[in-house]
């Protein structure tokens, strides 16, 4: 049985021995992949649907953490954590919601079982099994909606106002007493709401953040302990979604900015902001050129894309394809803020900047955003070994279907970590390549340089970093007597 566990916002460097020592104790019995990278933007649901189905957002169209859908709601994006309004989308499009095979639908065409659990939002938990080939336990839902019974025999569903802990404690029991006795799976998704909550709003490295990692630690060791009962070729992988930045307060919204420049309507949604993506409806089109100028002059901006289809508007921008978007759902723009590798207050690095009022946050085209966990132990796994080699938050179904027998499909961006399983190469001998893709983006005093770093292992291409370098200041004038 293979499990997929995922610590939601799990950054590499909180894994520590005095914090989490049974996962510190799994990483030096299994293989560290310290170059892990999630899909961008750098969020949860995004990255949900990249584990689900091996692709990156413009194959699998979660392309961003809210989605603006008007045939829905003209006025404001809808949030995928909502899962009613997900598969509603989907229902309005005539389509999937998930644009790729997903591990549930080809384990079930292989005659293979999978179950899946998740405290976090019920969007996040339904993105790992959108077509419900298997059950699924959500803190606040289950699927089939129309079986009951196990929530029922838990005493769930919890209610709204259940803190974290419980919803993962709630899910671990559907887990451990309910789904893998019962449904005896071949694979397991067990998606943990935290680190992700506590550093949010406490910080990272934060006495709460720390709290919930000790408790986190606790609950993988009881998990593992009762799969390993029922299995005894028990193979985990250990992994987060995305890693984490401190937020740099800016008070930058940048719908609001548009407003007061005159470029975005006060009184309709002509411009929608839908986490990362910029949505132009109507007379908010035309003005893509002036929109896009006047982005270019924010000291906040991190990173901006445009959609293919528009590109002969704003020829200098990099299109969204560049970071593996662009797909019928996403937005005329793509954007993201500033980071830097400055510390928060107890020494942990990267900053970026946010109008949010939270402590802490992600969506960045930092290192510290896009480096994720990823830690694999047990069977078929090797042991005590740390690979460099770059991978990703995509090449875990691919893995993870070699692991159980099966071919995974082509069309799948992640490649099968041959570096990471029994019998496959050494780390040092794979062969990795490196590349910056550099655009000139043009500002009334020059001109800002956006630069997207990768690293490529086969046919697989990872995202490294994105850099946009700050718009040239005005020369001090000085008055000549
Ligand atoms: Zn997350």
């Amino acid at each position: 049985m293979i499990l997929l566990i995922v610590w939601d916002g799990l950054r590499p460097d909180m894994v520590r021995e005095e914090t989490t020592p049974f996962l510190f104790e799994m990483a030096g019995r299994g293989v560290v992949c310290r170059a892990s990278h999630c899909a961008f933007p750098t969020a949860t649901r995004i990255n949900s649907a990249s584990l689900t189905t091996g692709c990156y957002p413009r194959k699998h169209g979660i392309v961003d953490n809210e989605l603006y859908v008007p045939a829905l709601d003209a006025e404001r994006p809808i949030s995928c954590a909502d899962w009613r309004a997900l598969q509603a989308m989907a229902d309005a499009e005539g389509g999937r919601l998930v644009d790729a095979p997903t591990l549930g639908e080809l384990l079930r065409d292989a005659g293979k079982q999978m179950v899946s659990v998740g405290s976090g939002s019920p969007g996040t938990t339904y993105l790992t099994n959108p077509t419900v080939t298997g059950p699924i336990v959500n803190w606040a839902v289950t699927w089939p909606e129309d079986d009951e019974t196990i929530a029922a025999r838990l005493g769930g569903p919890l209610s709204a106002e259940s803190d974290s802990l419980a919803r993962n404690a709630y899910v671990l029991q559907a887990l451990t007493e309910e789904l893998l006795p019962r449904w005896q799976p071949d694979l397991a998704t067990v998606w943990l709401t935290e680190p992700d909550h506590a550093q949010h709003y406490h910080g990272l490295g934060s006495p709460e953040a720390l709290a919930a990692l000790r408790a986190l630690d606790e609950q993988l060791r009881h998990l593992v302990a009762t799969a390993a009962s029922l299995d005894d070729a028990l193979t985990c992988f250990l992994l987060s979604d995305h890693g984490f930045d401190t937020i740099e307060r800016v008070d930058a919204e940048p719908v609001d900015e548009l407003r007061v420049a005159g470029l975005a309507s006060s009184e309709s949604a002509d411009v929608v902001r839908a986490s990362n993506s910029l949505y132009l409806n109507g007379a908010a089109r035309d003005r893509l050129e002036e929109i896009v100028a006047f982005l270019l002059e924010r000291p906040w901006l991190g990173a901006l894309w445009v959609r293919q289809d528009l590109r002969q508007r704003a020829p200098f921008l990099q299109p969204q394809e560049a970071v593996f978007g662009g797909h019928g759902r996403s937005a005329e723009l793509l954007l993201s803020f500033r980071w830097s590798d400055a510390a928060n207050a107890v020494g942990v690095p990267g900053l970026m900047a946010s109008p949010s009022s939270i402590v802490a946050t992600h969506g960045s085209g930092s290192p510290y955003a896009l480096n994720n966990t990823l830690i694999a132990w047990g069977a078929g796994i090797k042991a005590g070994v740390v690979s460099d080699v770059p991978c990703g938050i995509v090449d875990v179904a691919p893995t993870a279907l070699h692991l159980l027998g099966l071919q995974p499909p082509r069309e799948m961006d992640g490649r099968v970590l041959g570096e990471v399983l029994k019998g496959g190469p050494n780390p040092d001998s794979v062969l990795v390549r490196r590349s910056v893709r550099e655009a000139a983006y043009p500002c009334t005093q020059g001109r800002r340089i956006q630069r997207i770093h990768y690293s490529h292992v086969a046919c697989t291409d990872y995202i490294d970093r994105v850099t946009l370098s700050p718009p040239p200041t005005r020369d001090i004038e000085r008055n000549e007597p």
